[in-house]
């Protein structure tokens, strides 16, 4: 059985990663759309076979609940509206998945999460490196000890971001939509990175950030963000955030016996691992798979089969309650305890 997706928001991600994704789904498929612009939504309709009945506004939104082709809404909105459509679509009766970050502040998720339970309906967030075939792999031999015991993570993700060229990247500038600069968009990458790779959550944090002020870019949010995490086991991870760098996003996992990097670790199509150890450096094979279909399915699976999703909506207040932290630790030069 296929469940039911409205898309919200129909931009850049929504567009070019997750709706072709569908096409490789077993269990989930596009039945309405949700935009503030009805043309593109009807040429979307057209490509996606979507009823156009099925087409909504943000304003009509709230009728979905009367639409039983509707099962899951999927939020591709910017984070600051993560919150508002998240509790309008379990008000209406409907299961939620919600894109990363979660929202821009502790309490919104933690309004999420009641509303959801409120509903009986489930919300999962939309960490897909944690249905990456490379970083699942990595996981199981962390797990399995290949590394030995583990002592230390180094991830990095950074990029440009061009508000004035690219259209999606307008609201990223702006702290009312995107809640902060880097580290919330793609600094959140190294830290769910650190906490699926140990399997821990982080006990204490320290930071650093540097944004130039006259950058018109960094007037509202955060461009360069250094944050280090340390969990109950020892490990200490060391992590970089960045919005004027040439793109990199990976990290390395260090054990007394060897060390696995992932290069790219959170790409959309193209891993790359590399182990080390005393004998040298292997590249192991490891197949390549759509990481967005098999999110989208295991949503659906956990609402067809009743069970709580890997990447609740408790796994992004994690990371945004870890976020604050950060910010708190940067702003203060203090170590933070969590
Ligand atoms: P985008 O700007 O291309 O898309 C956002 C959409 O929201 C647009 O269609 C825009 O019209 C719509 N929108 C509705 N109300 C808006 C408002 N008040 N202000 C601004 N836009 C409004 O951005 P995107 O890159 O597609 O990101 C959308 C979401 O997806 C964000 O939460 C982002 O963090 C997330 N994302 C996730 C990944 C991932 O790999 N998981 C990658 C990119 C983006």
């Amino acid at each position: 059985k296929k469940l039911g997706f409205a898309i919200v928001g129909l931009g850049k991600f929504a567009q070019q990663q997750m709706m072709p994704a569908f096409k490789e789904c077993k269990h989930a498929r596009i039945t309405a759309l949700v935009s503030g612009s009805p043309d593109k939504a009807r040429k979307l309709a057209r490509e996606y076979g979507v009823e156009e009945k099925n087409i909504y506004s943000y304003d009509n939104f709230d009728s979905i609940k009367d639409n039983p082709a509707v099962d899951v809404v999927y939020i591709v909105l910017p984070p600051g509206l993560h919150a508002e459509y998240t509790i309008r679509a379990a008000k209406a009766g409907k299961h939620v998945l919600c894109e990363k970050p979660m929202a821009n502040s502790v309490a919104d998720c933690q309004k999420m999460i009641e509303a959801c339970e409120k509903a009986g309906k489930k919300l999962m967030i939309a960490y897909r490196a944690q249905f990456e075939p490379f970083n699942l792999d990595a996981i199981a031999r962390i797990k399995k000890g290949e590394l030995g015991k583990l002592r230390q993570i180094t991830a990095d993700h950074g990029r440009s971001v061009k508000p004035t060229e690219e259209p999606a990247e307008a609201w990223r500038v702006q702290k009312k939509l995107a809640g902060g600069g880097s580290l919330m968009d793609i600094g959140i990458y190294s830290l769910n990175a650190t906490r699926y790779l140990t399997g821990e959550e982080p006990v204490e944090v320290t930071a650093q950030e540097f944004s130039d002020k006259s950058d018109p870019r960094f007037k509202e949010v955060e461009d360069t963000i250094h944050f280090t995490l340390r969990f109950p086991s020892g490990v200490l991870a060391s992590c970089t955030s960045s919005y004027s760098i040439q793109e990199v996003k990976r990290f390395r996992a260090f054990g007394d016996k060897a060390w696995l990097d992932l290069d790219p670790a959170t790409d959309y199509y193209e891993h790359h691992m590399t182990i080390g150890d005393k004998d040298g450096k292997r590249q192991p094979k490891i197949k390549e798979g759509n990481q967005f279909a098999a999110e989208l399915d295991h949503m659906a699976e956990c609402v067809l089969q009743n069970k709580t999703p890997k990447t609740p909506g408790e796994e992004g207040l994690k990371d945004i309650r870890l976020v604050m932290a950060i910010y708190e630790a940067a702003r203060t030069g203090k170590r933070v305890k969590v």
